[in-house]
């Protein structure tokens, strides 16, 4: 850890379960390519002083079960403010919650401004107060993603009774609900897409629920190959990824020889870690994600023979997949077995490539060396789907579902293609197979084997229309006049 990060030297307390439990925080400085610093702080409790379980609250990132979750939480969102302050952060004016995970800061935050006027119960005031410094972003149109926890174990955890005191600001249905509490205390709240923004207003009916739409770090995702092309033909990009638009003007070969050089990468990786022989000339398919089930990663396998006609009759495909399972998600795991056994059962007919290793590094070297990057979640889940922003910075079109952020990128024919069609009933795994075989069939692999120019087309308007735009840049400064300044 010393490796990366700094240790700070201020502790702070926060009461669990009548423990006093300690807390560190380690710094690591993000510096921007003009050299400007943005501190991280990763609170800590693995200190001598604390139990042997007080230590280990901090040890995992999917940790096991709720109490140990809302410990965890309670150490994010109260020990959280008490150690900004603690590192002389005194008058911060915004406090952007990403997820509901740290909603108990607004709890501290309450807390604060009871004691400010030294009061001891909380007012309408304070609620106020804590609103106009909150935003609020959620994530997830999964339930399961939105942390509940029963009123007994936050009774035992944090025993406080203002909460109890405050039921129609912390409570939800009778639990601590994060999201309800992030959303009760926030004056400015988000999706991260603009339909992830409409399933939320359906979700949390009664609250102003807009969207900012994600985007990638496009000096981190432009592979070497692409950051290179566009140093000298768009200069100045990586502090202005909107001119980037101006990819417009890269002639057509320069951004397919960018694309071999990434592609090459991709095989010799693939080819040194498998035994799957894939070939540079080869149409490559990349699917990189978490393996949640939602995301379907299996899709594409729905009908085999029909993958095989469209490999052997119109053009061959190869596929390279990558992505880990939650530890606790059996369906996962299943879901990365059944492509292991199509992978045995397709053998060179449609070759397949499974990598192990899967991070950023891997993401990167994947994303950018496919030709086409495959997206098929269950319509509506995805919220986003960052990867094939991240594709589309390197010139690697999508071929997806209409959801997250795709419903917005995705114009068809010119920044890649989509499966199914806009506003369908969702979801119905046996049309969407239909569709993706389609697009492949009849667009996708004759383009790619007998019309080059029009694939690189596509590719230079994925990068010109889409990586100008689903960028942090882009995005910073829709939360900065949108939320932040509000
Ligand atoms: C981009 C990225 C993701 C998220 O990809 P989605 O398309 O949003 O599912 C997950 N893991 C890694 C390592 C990534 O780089």
């Amino acid at each position: 850890m010393e490796d990366f990060l700094e240790e700070m030297p201020q502790r702070v307390r926060v009461s669990i379960e009548g423990r006093e439990v300690s807390i560190r925080a380690w710094r690591y400085e993000v510096i921007g390519i003009e050299g400007s610093r943005v501190q991280v702080y990763f609170l800590d409790t693995d200190l001598p002083e604390n139990s042997e379980w007080d230590r280990a609250i901090t040890h995992y990132l999917y940790g096991n079960d709720a109490h140990y979750r809302l410990c965890q939480e309670t150490i994010l969102g109260i020990g959280g403010v008490r150690m900004l302050r603690a590192l002389g952060y005194e008058s911060i004016e915004r406090f952007h919650m990403n997820e509901g995970h740290a909603s108990l800061l607004t709890l501290e935050l309450m807390d604060e401004e009871t004691k400010k006027s030294g009061r001891s119960s909380i007012t309408q005031e304070d609620i106020s107060a804590v609103k106009g410094k909150c935003v609020f972003t959620t994530h997830t149109p999964v339930q399961a993603g939105h942390d509940q926890f029963p009123m007994d174990l936050v009774n035992r955890v944090l025993g406080r009774k203002e909460i109890y005191d405050n039921k129609e600001v912390f409570c939800h249905e009778g639990t601590l609900n994060m999201t309800f509490l992030a959303l009760n205390l926030s004056h400015y709240i988000n999706g991260v897409a603009k339909r992830h923004g409409e399933i939320s207003r359906h979700m949390f009916a009664g609250y102003t629920i807009e969207a900012i739409t994600n985007g990638v770090h496009a000096a981190t995702w432009a592979s070497d190959p692409f950051s290179r092309l566009f140093d000298y033909y768009v200069p100045g990009w990586r502090k202005d990824n909107f001119s980037l638009r101006y990819s417009l003007s890269i002639p057509k070969d320069e951004i397919w020889k960018a694309h071999v050089l990434a592609k090459q990468k991709l095989i010799q990786y693939v080819n040194s870690e498998t035994n799957a022989g894939l070939d540079i000339d080869v149409l490559t398919i990349g699917f990189a994600r978490r393996a949640a089930s939602y995301k379907r990663a299996d899709l594409i396998f729905r009908d085999i023979e029909r993958l095989k006609q469209i490999s052997a009759k119109v053009g061959l495909i190869q596929m390279v997949f990558a992505g880990k399972a939650h530890p606790q998600d059996h369906e996962g795991k299943e879901l990365i077995k059944r492509i292991f056994e199509t992978k045995k059962a397709l053998r060179q007919e449609v070759k397949i490539a499974y990598l192990e290793h899967y991070g950023i590094s891997l993401a990167n070297t994947i994303i950018s060396g496919a030709d086409l990057w495959l997206n098929t979640p269950q319509s509506p889940l995805e919220a986003l789907g960052t990867s094939g922003m991240k594709a589309a910075l390197n010139g690697v079109p999508s071929l997806s579902v209409l959801d997250g952020w795709w419903i917005e990128g995705c114009i068809e024919g010119v920044t890649g293609w989509a499966i199914g069609g806009r506003g369908e009933s969702p979801g119905d795994p046996a049309k969407d197979a239909a569709s993706l075989y389609d697009k492949l069939e009849k667009i996708i692999v004759p383009m790619f084997y007998h019309g080059r120019d029009a694939y690189t087309e596509v590719m230079r308007h994925a990068i010109a229309l889409n990586g100008s735009f689903f960028n942090t840049h882009r995005m910073m400064e829709q939360y900065v006049l949108n939320a932040y300044f509000r």
